[in-house]
């Protein structure tokens, strides 16, 4: 009888991962041809300075519409790293981000636009020379693309990694570091990275209002980023009394649904004619 228990569990076991794996082969092969069928969008949520409550950037990020199912980048992001469709999907996500960049500098908004990068798009050797093509092609000035990568992608292969910064730099590109705390461990190499601004994760941000370690974490990165000069803003700010905590801390920006979910470029307009209500 014990063993049968075992086996029923360990069956079920089975089952789920099987089950898993199934779904993740189903949006491996999906992923293929979701450009062609033209499933993707990029929706844009906006960055609010906390000095002056004015939006000065935004977000870009990536919503797939699979014949109508709605599947999240954290679960397909992963798995086009895996497979490499990352590659064309990042120059489509780019593509996409900088047309959008154009649109909006030709009606005279004063946006820059943040674009994820994945680490297997910023470890591509012809990278940069993509970006730079793309300010030219589309007559984007650099100071209207900020363009967000996390700590492991760079550490990858650090030398090569601080290179390519060091060139997105000299074109004038913004330059976050995402997800911040969550990803390498060691401090030292910050001073290394010419980049502008530190995202603070949102798992820091999530119980900041009530949890008084999530406060000291935040507190003390905020006075890191300061030290360093660097920018700082907070992800995932859902409430006022985590507004108010990080304009205690001298926080720069913050970005959540406090202020607004990601939205289509339309609303997005909509949203930036209206301006921020509190
Ligand atoms: P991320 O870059 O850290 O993006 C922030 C995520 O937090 C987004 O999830 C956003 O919708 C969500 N978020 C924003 N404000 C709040 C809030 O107040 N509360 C909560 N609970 N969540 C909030 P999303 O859009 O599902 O994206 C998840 C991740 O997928 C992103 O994390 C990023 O790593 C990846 N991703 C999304 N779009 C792209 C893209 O265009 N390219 C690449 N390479 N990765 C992308
Ligand atoms: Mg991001
Ligand atoms: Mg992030
Ligand atoms: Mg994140």
């Amino acid at each position: 009888e014990e063993a049968d228990k075992r086996n029923t569990s360990y069956g079920l076991f089975d089952q789920q991962s099987g089950e898993k794996h199934a779904r993740r082969m189903h949006i491996a092969r999906s992923l293929e041809t979701a450009i062609e069928k033209q499933q993707f969008v990029l929706y844009f949520q906006p960055k609010m300075k906390i000095k002056s409550h004015t939006i000065d950037s935004c977000e870009c990020l990536i919503r797939w519409f699979d014949d109508g199912e709605f599947i999240s980048p954290a679960q397909f992001i992963p798995i086009a790293e895996h497979s490499g469709f990352i590659l064309p999907l990042g120059e489509w996500i780019l593509d996409t981000a900088f047309a959008q960049a154009k649109a909006w500098h030709e009606q005279g908004l004063h946006i820059r636009l943040a674009i994820n990068i994945s680490a297997r798009q910023f470890t591509q050797q012809d990278f940069v020379a993509g970006i730079k093509e793309r300010l030219q092609r589309f007559a984007v000035p650099a100071e209207l693309i900020e363009l967000e990568i996390t700590e492991t992608a760079i550490m990858d292969d650090e030398e090569f990694g601080i290179s390519v910064l060091q060139a997105l730099s000299t074109l004038g590109i913004s330059l976050s570091i995402d997800d911040f705390g969550t990803g390498y461990s060691s401090l030292g190499y910050l001073q290394r990275f010419p980049v502008n601004k530190l995202k603070i994760d949102q798992s820091f941000v999530r119980n900041m209002a009530s949890d008084k370690r999530d406060q000291a974490l935040v507190l003390s990165i905020c006075q890191l980023a300061k030290n360093l000069g660097l920018d700082i803003i907070a992800e995932g700010v859902e409430e006022h009394a985590q507004l108010e905590k990080l304009k205690e801390y001298n926080c720069d920006q913050i970005q959540g649904y406090l202020l607004s979910r990601p939205i289509p470029a339309d609303e997005f307009e909509a949203f930036l004619a209206k301006g921020v209500s509190f």
